[in-house]
């Protein structure tokens, strides 16, 4: 049995949303199978006012044990770093969030926004949000680089705008079946098995972005051409499993015939770029990528670009069947 404790800051819920479509294992699933018990989370618990103040004290008081807390949103600090802007039973809700960090054996962070900040923590960020361990690519966030749980971990970041419910779901049900010590991180602290590797790995388009052939229209239904070189894709630019584990086990974005733009990354949501051309590709000097795939720098990727583009087979040219 694992207690588990879920809040949310600054956030739209979308978290929450996304995780009641997990599927392997569903939420039920992780209820009546995995031992997971939640004692509050803020949409789906029939407990309010007192009763949740209650619940609270006594997790604070170590009259309940918190195993997981999960995070969902933005820390919000403002006005002036006082937390005012959100209060949850006369107090900061940043001063609760500190506390049941502390107690917790595991931290979750789940969204762009609890990891690091998303949309909210996006300049001029009035809201002066922030996420748990990172502001945005920078580590400290609310928690300071040095936090750990108290089972020696950092924040498990688990990104996305919204997350994929699986991932949520699958660290769940290590932490609470014990095999958290499977569960490697990567230098942003996101679960490797989920964010090892690209966007780009499995998408169906793979053989058009090889021998450079685009696709020409934003949305185009034909499984035909790559959304790299015309509609902004960041899938070589981003990890995730999204084309490995799908959505809804049928699709993904890029199957679809929309770009990746890039949810898993801390950068996200990339307001750097001009306005209005996020499903855009930036290109210099009229044809080159401003940004090409990881690992890689412009001028060596355009002129393979310009090789393959000339070999080209026929199949390059050919709509994909994908059932
Ligand atoms: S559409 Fe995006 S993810 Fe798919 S092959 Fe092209 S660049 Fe890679
Ligand atoms: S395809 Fe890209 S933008 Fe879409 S959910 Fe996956 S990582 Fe995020």
């Amino acid at each position: 049995m694992a207690n588990v404790l879920w809040m949310h800051g600054g956030a739209c819920n979308g978290n929450t949303q996304s995780f009641l479509n997990a599927e392997e294992p569903t939420v039920i699933d992780l209820i009546t199978d995995f031992g997971i018990n939640i004692l509050y989370h803020h949409s789906l618990s029939m407990e309010f006012g007192d009763q949740v103040h209650r619940l609270f004290d006594q997790i604070l008081n170590d009259e309940v044990p918190l195993d997981i807390f999960v995070f969902e949103g933005t820390v919000i600090q403002g006005p002036n770093g006082t937390g005012h802007y959100d209060m949850l039973f006369d107090r900061p809700k940043k001063d609760w969030i500190l506390e049941f960090a502390k107690k917790a054996q595991y931290v979750v962070a789940v969204g762009d926004c609890a990891c690091w900040g998303g949309i909210p923590a996006t300049k001029p960020n009035p809201s002066e949000s922030t996420g748990l361990q990172y502001l945005k690519e920078e580590r400290g966030g609310f928690l300071g680089s040095h936090f750990r749980s108290k089972a020696g971990l950092p924040v498990i970041n688990i990104p996305g705008c919204p997350i994929h419910p699986d991932w949520v779901s699958q660290v769940l049900v290590a932490v609470a079946t014990g095999r958290v010590g499977d569960v490697q991180l990567d230098d942003l602290q996101r679960p490797q098995t989920f964010f090892k590797t690209f966007t780009h790995s499995g998408c169906t388009r793979n053989q058009f972005f090889e021998w450079k052939e685009p696709v020409e229209e934003f949305g185009q239904g034909t499984r035909k051409g790559c959304l790299f070189y015309e509609q902004g894709c960041r899938g070589p630019m981003t990890r995730s499993s999204c084309n490995r584990i799908l959505w809804n086990r049928q699709s993904s974005k890029t199957r679809a015939g929309m770009p990746c733009i890039g949810c898993t990354e801390p950068q996200f949501p990339y307001f750097d770029l001009a306005p209005g051309t996020v499903f855009k590709t930036q290109k210099v000097l009229g044809s080159i990528p401003k940004e090409v795939p990881t690992g890689t720098d412009p001028l060596s990727y355009s002129v393979n670009a310009a090789m393959a583009r000339t070999v080209a087979p026929k199949l390059a040219k050919e709509d994909m069947f994908v059932p």
